[in-house]
């Protein structure tokens, strides 16, 4: 990025500019050339203007859905994605995404108008009055308000800096209406800026962490590697694939991690999952935290008698974040850094003279996955009438295959858990789903970011019910004419179709939607190729067309309405689930 010089307003007598001008100034120095977002009262001229600069601004229709956009175009481009709302209700529409960044270890700087800080402070009623600061700090990573414009350069690099540095996270930024107009003189102004120097420093690990590492790792007789979003996130992809290769352990990907190394691996232990986490004897984590979704490092997932107790693995955690070792269970070696330098720092410790894992264990988990592998071929072999979720994402797994750089982007229950198993990726940051929470509505934000950063194909496989969390952005795929193909995995409700009122009464059951809902309608309201699917050629076609026309498309794929189950895998978690 070359030198910004500040944007004199056309109008000035004397060279002057004003906040407008400045933040827009500010984001550009640092390599900021794309804001997320939904216009309105104070910040509808920022929009404006920053497109006149030459930003990209897309507008969404919802703010959540511009917030979801902005933390995975951070995600995927290590710089921190920026959401700018209006104040209070529009604010409050973008902290879910601000929120869900923070958990998710995303970079995003969520911009809000907000308003004056007297009228506020007194609570004296203004116009879309709220104190957002006080409201976004306890769920952002940081939380600045600039008061002068003479600040806007401070305020945005400690934003990028908090949001990009160490462990990354949501940042708030509050800018009260009275900012933007403000003058200020534009030499005053262009050295008030600051290009931030080197936001995400490099942090190297200690020698004797390494060491301790390393040698847990040479004694293991069962060892496996666990690789989380954070290892995506980190871009190391060279190192990591190296580090698996050369110590030939098994692996196992985090959803968001897959395809770091191609899923179709030989070290890749997905398909015995169960077998490798409870007999596994040394397990190294690289940017993948023990909560929920690894059963807390705990339980008979990982081996133990019961669900509390711990099992009999010695843990290696790479991680950023110095806090993160023993959040559950005991870590025997943690190394804290950034995972690049870790990553190099063992792998330089490996040599020459590393001794493969013993035969037994790798035979084991290629016996146990060969199995599993096997009796997955059959099941997406079959071919049953009304499609299931299994022949439909049987096509995906093609598309995808044929296709590996397209993104998917994957939410829902049933439509997560079965896409999650069933496609391969086979390159690194090209799945983006519901994360850490396992939140639903992120599906058309990503989406959108997806096509907007990488200009590469989308594919969303959403779950009927996920889809209607932000599906009016379908108008918004249209509008910017982007290559995203949006497939729904229709079984006409939350987890399945079929329920009943057990009253008789005239209200459906809470879980089931209209039935033979025709959402592809929705994307030929505004110009999008909408297409209904009832079988797995049909999909299959309309998928290749929607790849090769690059046209946003949206493919309602009709599955049987008794296919599902309650909450997907997850139905432990659920106190009152009805297994079927
Ligand atoms: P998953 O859900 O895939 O298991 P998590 O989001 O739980 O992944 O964990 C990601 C971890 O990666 C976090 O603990 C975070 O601190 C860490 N992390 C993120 N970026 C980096 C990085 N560049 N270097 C090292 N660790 C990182």
């Amino acid at each position: 990025m070359g030198t910004v010089e500040p944007q004199v307003a056309a109008d000035a007598q004397t060279p002057v500019t004003d906040g407008f001008h400045l933040v827009i100034d500010a984001l550009r120095l640092n390599g900021i050339d794309t804001i997320f977002g939904l216009p309105g009262i104070p910040i509808t001229d920022l929009t404006r203007k920053a497109q006149a600069a030459g930003m990209r601004v897309i507008s969404f229709r919802h703010e959540q859905n511009a917030g979801n956009a902005a933390a995975i175009a951070g995600f995927m481009t290590q710089k921190p994605g920026i959401c700018l709302t209006v104040s209070a209700p529009g604010f409050l529409n973008g902290l879910t995404a601000l929120a869900n960044a923070t958990t998710n270890c995303f970079p995003m700087i969520l911009i809000s108008g907000s308003s004056e800080r007297e009228i506020v402070d007194l609570q004296q009623g203004d116009y879309e009055e709220m104190d957002q600061l006080a409201i976004a700090k306890p769920l952002a990573k940081a939380a600045f308000r600039v008061l002068h414009a003479e600040d806007i350069g401070v305020g945005v690099a400690r934003a990028i800096r908090a949001a990009v540095s160490g462990r990354p996270g949501g940042v708030y930024l509050d800018l009260p209406a009275r900012l933007f107009p403000q003058s200020i003189d534009a030499a005053a102004a262009a050295k008030s800026l600051i290009k931030v120097v080197d936001p995400a420093p490099r942090q190297i690990p200690a020698g004797e962490a390494v060491q301790r590492a390393l040698e847990l790792l040479k004694g293991a007789r069962r060892p496996l590697i666990l690789l989380g979003k954070g290892a995506a996130y980190a871009q190391a992809d060279a190192q990591i694939r190296d580090l698996i290769e050369k110590t030939a352990i098994p692996y196992l990907p985090m959803s968001m991690a897959k395809g770091l190394l191609p899923d179709t691996h030989p070290q890749c232990a997905s398909a015995a999952r169960s077998f490798v986490l409870p007999e596994a004897d040394v397990v190294m984590l690289i940017g993948a935290r023990l909560n929920w979704l690894l059963s807390h490092g705990k339980g008979k997932t990982w081996g133990g008698q019961s669900q509390k107790e711990w099992g009999a693995q010695k843990f290696i955690q790479i991680d950023i974040s110095p806090q993160e070792a023993d959040s559950n269970v005991r870590i025997d070696a943690p190394v804290v850094g950034d995972i690049g330098s870790c990553v190099s720092a063992v792998l330089a410790g490996i040599g020459p003279n590393w001794v493969k894992p013993p035969a037994e264990w790798l035979d084991a988990v290629a016996e146990r996955k060969n199995k599993n592998l096997a009796k997955m071929a059959e099941t997406l072999a079959r071919n049953p009438v009304p499609m299931n979720f299994h022949s439909a994402l049987a096509v995906v797994r093609d598309i995808i295959k044929a296709n590996p750089d397209a993104i998917l982007v994957n939410e829902g229950a049933n439509a997560l858990d079965f896409t999650r198993s069933i496609v391969d990726m086979y390159r690194p940051r090209k799945r983006l789903d519901v994360g850490t929470w396992g939140v639903m509505g992120i599906g058309m934000g990503f989406a959108v970011a997806a096509a907007v950063v990488s200009g590469q194909p989308v594919i969303a496989i959403e779950g009927d019910s996920a889809f209607g969390f932000s599906g009016m952005e379908v108008e918004t795929l249209c509008r910017y004419d982007l290559p995203v193909c949006v497939v729904i995995l229709n079984n006409n409700g939350v987890y399945r179709g079929d329920e009943r009122n057990p009253t008789g009464g005239r209200d459906p059951a809470p879980l089931v939607f209209v039935k033979d809902a025709r959402y592809e309608k929705l994307m030929e309201a505004f110009g999008g190729v909408g297409v209904y699917a009832t079988s797995p050629a049909e999909l299959r076609k309309a998928m290749e067309q929607a790849i090769l026309s690059r046209k946003p498309t949206l493919i309602n794929a009709v599955i049987d309405e008794g296919a599902g189950t309650e909450s997907g895998r997850i139905t432990a978690l659920n106190p009152t689930a009805k297994k079927k």
